[in-house]
């Protein structure tokens, strides 16, 4: 017994120093203290001139609006990562064409800057970089991440920004085409959104959204959404849960739980109000399997990487609390109960403590990626709270490199590296209109 104890203490000290590693310690005072100290320094020094100064350098106003200053070190933060980006990009990988490492990435960022910049030249970059991902299309998979499915949709938005109504049509014809693989009933493509349907059907929800409900026909959207939702009944019958998950999916043999692979991602896309699913599907399919997921949290408010994983370890979008919690906030949405909300807000506890991650600055599994999960809240509840820490995680990536972060394989690309913090940045300093990219619509 006493080896049995010590071997638990060590597995307890394992797992939690093995936490510790993952992600820093989050240095930064959450904002409801902040003014209780600087109240109590006020009433101490009898002026208010320490906490006035304190708080010159704090990214919200006295009115919870982005100060002005906060606003220009971002905008000049971005202007500098941009150059070093550029840079890097030169000695990148040429045929990678994905949004996920690639080209269609670095062209979704600069679509990004011009919806807020309404500057042409970035939307003369986006062209530029599209055309290269174009370039190198390989049939392979059809996803928005990984597969043709991302450059033909930025393709289409890109061109039909520009008013090449041609080109912008030639890309969308491409993308339905695909349509074929991900119906037919012989294909073995999955379901996640990283290399399966669900990213199909993101990149049909995206060109919809951007060009107009018109772009895609709806029965293509809903026979794309019936061979998902088959995909997922069949899987739990096989696996004697049609009763309390009726909507199951695997990656590789596995039930992943998170945004990238698993059921939070597929659940996401599938709540989308423009996927147009019936209300007895959401209420009977939907709802039961959302639930499901909602309890498999652990007691820190975080979520396993799969079903049958029961260690409490990463805190990515990819994987655990700040994918699911998109998840949460759209059944929330949908279903009117404030449970989901409850849930996303304990989700929001678990990023701000271990969301500042090792891995480095990226959306996959880094610290942007993490931020996205407070403006989400925000938008949610229209709690300042949330807008203060998504942009105190816009703080530690405007210090980007300095805090030793592993250097991830593609380092200037949208979700492993630079890009996406830049995409980020982009988007704390106008948050009303943010948008994960790739992923929310
Ligand atoms: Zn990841």
């Amino acid at each position: 017994m006493g080896e049995n104890m010590s071997k638990r203490l060590k597995l307890v000290t394992g797992s939690e120093s093995e936490m510790e590693e993952r992600s820093f310690i989050n240095p930064f005072p959450d904002r409801e203290h902040r003014e209780h100290r600087e109240h109590r320094e006020q009433g101490l020094s009898g002026t208010p001139s320490a906490a006035e100064h304190s708080g010159a350098n704090e990214p919200l106003d006295a009115g919870g609006k982005i100060s002005d200053a906060f606003q220009k070190k971002v905008q000049s933060k971005i202007k500098d990562l941009l150059q070093q980006m550029e840079e890097g990009l030169k000695t990148a990988d040429p045929h990678d064409f994905s949004t996920y490492t690639g080209w269609t990435g670095i062209a979704l960022l600069y679509l990004q800057l011009y919806r807020v910049t309404q500057e042409a030249s970035h939307l003369q970059r986006a062209l530029d970089y599209v055309k290269r991902a174009l370039r190198n299309l390989n049939g392979r998979r059809v996803t928005f991440l990984c597969g043709d499915g991302g450059p033909l949709a930025v393709g289409a938005v890109v061109h039909h920004h520009l008013k090449n109504q041609t080109e912008s049509q030639e890309c969308l014809t491409k993308l339905l085409q695909l349509q074929r693989s991900v119906l037919s009933p012989d294909s073995d493509i999955p379901d996640e959104l990283l290399y399966g349907r669900a990213g199909y059907l993101y990149a049909l929800l995206y060109v919809s959204k951007e060009i107009g409900p018109d772009a895609v026909d709806e029965t293509t959207i809903a026979k794309v959404v019936t061979a998902i939702l088959e995909s997922g009944k069949n899987l739990s019958k096989e696996e004697k849960k049609a009763e309390r998950c009726p909507l199951l999916y695997e990656w590789h043999k596995k039930q992943y739980v998170g945004a990238a692979h698993g059921l939070a991602g597929i659940y996401y896309m599938l709540l989308q109000p423009s996927a147009k699913v019936s209300q007895d599907t959401l209420n009977e399919l939907l709802r039961p399997s959302v639930d499901y997921v909602r309890h498999k949290k652990f007691r820190s408010g975080n979520y396993p990487s799969s079903l049958s994983n029961e260690t409490d370890r990463l805190v990515h979008w990819c994987h655990g609390a700040p994918g699911v919690l998109h998840m949460l906030i759209m059944a929330h949405k949908v279903f009117r109960d404030e449970k989901y909300l409850r849930d996303a807000a304990e989700c929001g506890e678990v990023i701000w403590q271990r969301g500042l991650l090792r891995k480095g600055y990226g959306l996959c599994h880094g610290t942007a990626g993490n931020g996205y999960a407070f403006l989400s809240l925000y938008h949610a509840t229209q709690d300042k709270k949330y807008l203060y820490r998504a942009c105190k995680f816009a703080e530690w990536c405007l210090d980007y490199g300095t805090h030793g972060c592993r250097i991830p394989d593609r380092p200037y690309s949208l979700f492993e590296g630079m890009a996406g913090a830049i995409h980020y940045l982009s988007d704390v300093i106008q948050p009303e209109g943010s948008c994960f990219p790739a992923f929310e619509l």
